[in-house]
């Protein structure tokens, strides 16, 4: 498709001064005078640490290293402490700053998705993911957040943290609705100032890695969270005006805010990719919003443009991105922008704009002076001052849907905890934990973290009560009352995706607990971990009061200060409209036909009542929906795949250790020819072709996980394959492949 025309004069003009300054620019132009071009394109060029090695630098000067989701640190185990970060960013900047090369050297910038807490790291505290933050409708805790996010993230030696996530979710099906703060763009851009300046100090401060500050990264411009069915890395078919009202709202701030770095989003606007969008990442963010920091691509998107492959994208660097986010594909394109500089195709005033750029942002950030005292502060990591604020965060961003007197618990009480998430930090935290899914996580991996169910404990003994944990809900003595834990599982990206937003499609556990516990005559309260709103009604029915609390993070104590005791109220309220039926996806505030179940803005308090009548428990969507863009065949929910050549999406399951477990075996018929590769399938297939893969699988340890398949530029994850361990499943993908664009 031809691009949308872009009007830059529509959106926000800057407001801010900017990070230039005269000295800093001259110092640029020094440093830049004696580079060599190898060492210019080495700058714009980010790699993972799973696929590089410090010493890899000597050859290929590359400006910036990052820790992906499943990355570990080097040499070290996934779950690993502050200390193997330290010693892993150390270890590629030593090589880096060990350049004799006529200009002073270059250090490099290490990211990492410190995106609620730095939780990469064992012990960090960890906050409430984004769609709980805005239920807390409070900026002032927002800044806190931010700076104590980024002491512990510069704690562990990391120079930048690849957040906030400014997507404005318009589809709740969509699997990183969770990484957004609200539905509502006002909202997210009442947040995005505090949370940038949290994470990096007030422009014009000492806004260093020194002073205990990370750089931002805000993400992903724009429009990720509009994608049609919300499909991650989808198609956001919008004009203009919404791209700027809605998706866009947040940016402007961020960049008054003076954030450091912007990250191009996967999707498409109308069709075209944002990774090749030159009027939208140059014209308008650059140009119009006076954004002089740098754009940092996500993980190979350059690789989804028409044209491009991962290790072959001029047009991303033409289009105005400055550093490519090149995981594993470095070395090729970092030889294929080399010669693309030489030949002229990218030029060089490009080059050299992307380069002052990166150089700007190192500089500021303090860098380039060699002293980095935070990180001799580990103590900062977890810190009980930190983790207070997380508690604060927890309370503020519950929200009481529903309470027929059961709440507040009484000190004095015997409480059952039941619920399969109820002494469940792991569960607690969701996706971005630990490791990219946030699954297989133990509460062993989170020292000095509080589960809901010892937070619980800990408050009943105020009034001499007591908590009982049984997640099955049996009881030897009846309990007053029960808080019964469930919601949904980690997951992060595509894997968060759902075709309707019925609560455990097909699994009922949680409902049948309610029931039993509603048969046993027990006052229940529910408390629901989720990313997003969901389509809850039957357990709301089974329950005296409800409470939606996200995914709040390493501090289940917050919960308990709040539930039990009567000390403190709720304050949270919606940021997100929660739905009346399972297929009010694009429920949101402002639409003609608007008809939630609880509206945005929805919160009860202890002084305002909750009685909720019998709901409706009709979904209100046929499982088998037709239009759906998932459908389950025999054990596996699969995306029947409109495909275009060079769109093929998501890549790290692929190698990711977690992923390789459940050795999957392949075998399919059809058009083109198919070759198995480990757990993996690759088609080569004719344009236009429509074929039916058959898989058989057989899963050998883990019970779960997805399956991918690799088509043009990347493995796909077609779905998610359920089953137990040994048991052979077969199922059938409808795959449709089309014509390359154009
Ligand atoms: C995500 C980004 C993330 C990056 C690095 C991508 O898949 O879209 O949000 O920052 O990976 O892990």
């Amino acid at each position: 498709p031809e691009p949308t025309p872009v009007h830059p004069e529509l959106w926000p003009a800057a407001k801010s001064p900017g990070l230039l300054d005269a000295k800093t620019e001259a110092r640029i132009t020094r440093i830049m005078a004696r580079m060599s071009l190898r060492e210019k394109i080495g700058q714009m060029i980010q790699a993972d640490t799973a696929s590089i090695k410090p010493e890899d630098l000597r050859q290929y000067p590359l400006g910036s290293i990052l820790a992906g989701g499943n990355s570990p640190p080097i040499g070290a185990p996934d779950r690993s402490p502050a200390s193997a970060w330290i010693a892993t960013v150390r270890a590629f900047d030593t090589v880096a700053m060990g350049k004799r090369a006529g200009h002073e050297p270059i250090p490099i910038m290490f990211g990492i998705d410190a995106v609620h807490g730095n939780s990469n790291v064992v012990g960090a505290t960890i906050f409430p993911h984004n769609s709980a933050l805005g239920a807390m409708h409070d900026p002032a805790l927002m800044r806190r957040i931010g700076r104590a996010t980024a002491v512990e993230t510069a704690a562990a030696g990391i120079h930048w943290a690849f957040g906030p996530t400014l997507a404005v979710p318009q589809d709740d099906r969509w699997g990183r609705a969770y990484e957004g703060y609200s539905e509502d763009p006002a909202l997210v851009a009442a947040y995005a100032g505090p949370m940038v300046e949290g994470l990096q100090g007030k422009p014009g401060s000492r806004t260093t890695v020194q002073a205990g500050h990370v750089a931002a990264s805000v993400k992903h411009f724009v429009g990720d969270g509009g994608t049609r069915d919300g499909i991650d890395q989808g198609d956001t078919q919008v004009d203009e005006n919404t791209l700027i009202h809605t998706h866009g709202a947040g940016y402007p701030k961020a960049v008054d805010a003076g954030t450091m770095t912007v990250m191009a989003s996967f999707s498409s606007w109308n069709g075209v990719k944002m990774h090749g969008n030159k009027a939208l990442l140059t014209d308008v963010l650059k140009g119009r919003m006076g954004f002089d920091g740098f754009i940092v691509g996500d993980w190979n998107g350059h690789g989804q443009i028409p044209g491009c492959t991962n290790t072959d994208c001029p047009a991303t660097f033409n289009a105005g991105l400055d550093m490519a986010m090149a995981p594993d594909s470095w070395k090729g394109l970092f030889e294929s922008t080399l010669a693309a500089a030489q030949s002229g195709k990218i030029p060089m005033a490009r080059i050299d704009d992307a380069v002052r750029r990166i150089l700007r942002v190192k500089i500021k950030l303090g860098l380039f002076d060699p002293a980095r005292p935070n990180e001799a502060r580990p103590q900062e990591i977890g810190s009980p001052e930190h983790r207070a604020i997380a508690r604060q965060a927890v309370r503020e961003s519950l929200v009481l849907l529903k309470n027929e007197g059961v709440l507040p618990i009484k000190t004095s009480a015997t409480v059952l905890v039941a619920g399969d998430a109820a002494d469940d930090i792991g569960r607690q935290s969701g996706g971005w934990t630990l490791s990219w899914q946030g699954d297989g996580n133990t509460n062993a991996d989170f020292p000095g973290a509080t589960s809901i169910y010892a937070g619980i404990s800990e408050a009943m003994k105020a009034g001499g009560g007591k908590a009982v944990l049984s997640t099955d809900g049996t009881f030897a003595e009846k309990p007053d009352v029960a808080v019964v834990v469930f919601g949904e599982e980690p997951y992060a990206e595509l894997r968060g995706d759902v075709r309707t937003l019925e609560f455990q499609l097909g699994d009922k556990k949680a409902l049948a607990l309610l029931k039993k516990l509603k048969a046993a005559g027990i006052p229940t309260v529910s408390v629901f971990l989720s990313g997003r709103p969901l389509w809850v009604n039957p357990e709301i029915n089974q329950s005296d009061a409800f409470v939606a609390a996200w995914f709040p993070g390493s501090e289940g104590a917050g919960v308990a200060d709040v539930l039990v005791g009567g000390n403190a109220d709720f304050h949270g309220t919606l940021s997100f409209s929660w739905p009346k039926t399972a297929a009010q996806f694009t429920l949101n505030k402002g639409q003609p036909d608007y008809d939630p179940l609880f509206p945005l803005g929805y919160g009860l308090t202890y002084a305002n009542g909750g009685h909720v009548d019998r709901l409706g428990e009709e979904p209100g969507i046929d499982a088998a929906d037709a239009n759906s863009s998932l459908f389950i065949v025999d054990g596996i929910v699969a995306r029947p795949f409109a495909l275009e050549t060079g769109e093929a999406v998501s890549r790290r399951l692929v190698g990711s250790p977690t992923r390789q477990e459940g050795a999957i075996q392949l075998a399919w018929s059809g058009a083109g020819t198919a070759s198995i590769l480990g757990p993996n399938l690759t088609l080569e297939r004719e344009a236009n072709a429509e074929m039916n893969v058959e898989i058989t699988y057989r899963l050998d340890k883990a019970a779960g996980g997805p399956v991918t398949l690799a088509l043009g530029s990347g493995p796909v994850r077609i779905g998610e394959a359920l089953g137990q361990p040994g048991e052979w499943r077969k199922l059938r993908i409808p795959l449709k492949c089309f014509a390359n664009h154009g």
